[in-house]
């Protein structure tokens, strides 16, 4: 039995949450694959309510998991999920981008997975007015920046055969919180000598994500500029309905749709809810692993390949091209499971 806590959020979030534990449940009733959900507020919504956008019993409960699922919050995010990266220490923040068939894809050979740092950068929330300007401090450290390097060629060691990790940044402006980062990354790639290894500025890499999106397998970057290049690369792909996003550390791990709270479309059953139940099977994946679960990996193969046959055979939500509602679309989904 898995303990899983679960943010259930604001905007599309409830939503979202809803479809998620209607599609575990499924895997707990028909697939044999135990799971204890525990919801939890954080949020918007809990700070109007308590007083904390990350009330202290969420934090305790989510320790006390074995996993936490996070639906979008809204405003008050960055007291959320930046305060909980740093807190659990969810030093990768691992974002891939694959075609499938029948996804409004730029091309259909595009397979690449974003390695962001998580802890550090513009992010730490170091900001202050001296006299008339704002400063910000973007903090970069070794320790770090190797730390993911390391994440990042580790996991293009296990990837398919481009085996090729682009470390991007920006070290001809930025040339010592960069030209850390890149040395430290250049460093790194000298311990894997059968993984092809390139340096790219940020901006080449924002236009060749557009135009040869399939030259890239894993992107090794910083905070801010993940974050970036990220939503970036779902759209690439697809779309932001469709991006799953894992947050992942030595011992624990949250898993989020790549996209926000979505308020435009919140409340209207149109969310496209394959976001968060990718970052399903992205947490049964490393369930799996962590604990040897034979059953997660395959279950989790099993969702993945659910949602994307339904795609192909047109069953799909408005964003991406369809007319289901999100619950339409759950209910698809648990009844092929
Ligand atoms: P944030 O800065 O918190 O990431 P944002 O302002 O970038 O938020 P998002 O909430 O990420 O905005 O979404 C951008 C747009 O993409 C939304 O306005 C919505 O129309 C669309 N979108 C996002 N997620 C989904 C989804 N799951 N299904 C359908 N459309 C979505």
């Amino acid at each position: 039995m898995y303990k899983i806590s679960l943010i259930t959020g604001d905007g599309i979030g409830p939503e979202l949450s809803d479809s998620a534990v209607s599609v575990l449940e499924t895997i707990h009733d028909k697939l044999d694959l135990k799971f204890d959900i525990t919801k939890l507020s954080a949020g918007d919504k809990a700070l109007a309510e308590t007083g904390k956008a990350l009330p202290d019993e969420t934090v305790e409960t989510i320790k006390s998991s074995d996993a936490c699922m996070k639906a979008p919050v809204g405003e008050s995010a960055a007291d959320v999920i930046v305060v909980l990266r740093r807190m659990l220490d969810l030093y990768a923040n691992i974002r891939p981008a694959k075609s499938y068939p029948h996804m409004p894809a730029l091309r259909d050979d595009i397979d690449m997975v974003i390695v962001r740092e998580n802890t550090e950068d513009l992010y730490t929330g170091k900001e202050f007015s001296l006299g008339d300007s704002s400063v910000a401090l973007r903090i970069i450290s070794e320790q770090a920046s190797k730390r993911i390097a390391k994440y990042a060629f580790e996991a293009a060691k296990m990837r398919n055969d481009k085996k090729k990790v682009t470390c991007v940044h920006k070290s001809n402006v930025m040339r010592v919180t960069d030209g850390m980062f890149a040395k430290a990354c250049t460093e790194v790639s000298k311990e894997y000598p059968d993984i092809s290894f390139e340096q790219m500025y940020v901006d080449a890499c924002a236009m060749n994500l557009i135009r040869q999106p399939q030259e890239f397998d894993v992107v090794v970057t910083t905070n801010l500029f993940g974050d970036i290049l990220s939503d970036e690369s779902s759209q690439v792909v697809g779309g932001l309905g469709m991006a799953p996003a894992a947050n992942i550390g030595d011992n624990f791990a949250l898993f989020e749709p790549v996209h926000g709270a979505a308020f435009d479309i919140a409340g209207k059953n149109i969310a496209n809810p394959s976001s968060f139940l990718l970052s399903i099977k992205m947490m049964l994946d490393w369930l799996g692993t962590k604990n040897n679960d034979s059953k997660c990996i395959e279950v989790g193969a099993k969702l993945e390949s659910t949602i994307f046959d339904l795609v192909k055979s047109g069953v799909k939500t408005k964003d991406i091209g369809g007319e289901k509602s999100t619950t339409e679309f759950t209910s698809k989904i648990t009844d092929n499971l």
